[in-house]
């Protein structure tokens, strides 16, 4: 098992890549806090979705008129969302986003929970910088007391909230930055608590 890079983990990506076909099938609940992310949004925002995994929550953004530009830095699952979208999808790992002041809000559902602990504040400076002023983003991460691996095999980085505070924080202005916590499940079937991250960029 290789040890993470500092701004992502090879084995987690190569586990999406040989995992795609079933990861993309598999049963997701409802997208409440999804559909309460939207409703504060204005009509055909552009939105930029971050591993998008099999392409279920650009559908979703998509169907309901918003401007989606949806990625993943998985291949498979790339390939995987675009067969469900029917256009491109961007193979992007997250330190690849460069995006200057274009979007209106980054939907990043379940995903930065894989970036390296010492990467997260970079990525988060980057998704600062690619929001528009008072741009919403919300991320989702699984609560612990530091990076650590899942029993399939996947990298997270398992933050406190003060410790996600503080990477948030070093990363650029959010008024407000919201945390609320709850549970949830996980494709490795292990249920533990979240914390669900709603933030706006500031000035
Ligand atoms: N957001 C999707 C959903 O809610 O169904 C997928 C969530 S899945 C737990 C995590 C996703 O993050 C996968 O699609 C994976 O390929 C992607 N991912 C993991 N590390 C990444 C990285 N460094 N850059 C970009 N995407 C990454």
């Amino acid at each position: 098992m290789n040890a993470p890079t500092p701004l992502h983990d090879a084995d987690t990506l190569a586990f999406y890549d040989r995992e795609a076909g079933v990861y993309a099938a598999r049963t997701r609940g409802e997208p409440v806090r999804l559909r309460a992310f939207l409703e504060q949004l204005r009509p055909r925002a552009a939105i930029l979705e971050l591993g998008c995994g099999g392409g279920q929550d650009a559908e979703l953004m998509s169907a309901a008129g918003f401007e989606v530009t949806a990625t993943d830095g998985s291949a498979g699952l790339a390939a995987e969302a675009e067969a469900r979208l029917g256009r491109p999808v961007r193979v992007m790992r997250f330190e690849e986003l460069e995006d200057v002041a274009a979007y209106d809000a980054v939907w990043a559902n379940a995903c930065l929970l894989h970036v390296p602990e010492d990467g997260l504040a970079d990525v988060l400076a980057r998704i600062h910088r690619a929001l528009k002023p008072g741009g919403r983003f919300y991320a989702g991460f699984k609560s612990g007391d530091g990076g650590d691996r899942d029993s399939l095999g996947r990298y997270y980085n398992f933050p406190s909230e003060e410790r996600l505070r503080a990477a948030y924080a070093a990363a650029g202005a959010w008024e407000p930055l919201d945390v609320t916590t709850g549970q949830g499940g996980g494709f490795d079937g292990v249920q533990r608590t979240w914390l669900h991250v709603l933030a706006v960029k500031g000035a």
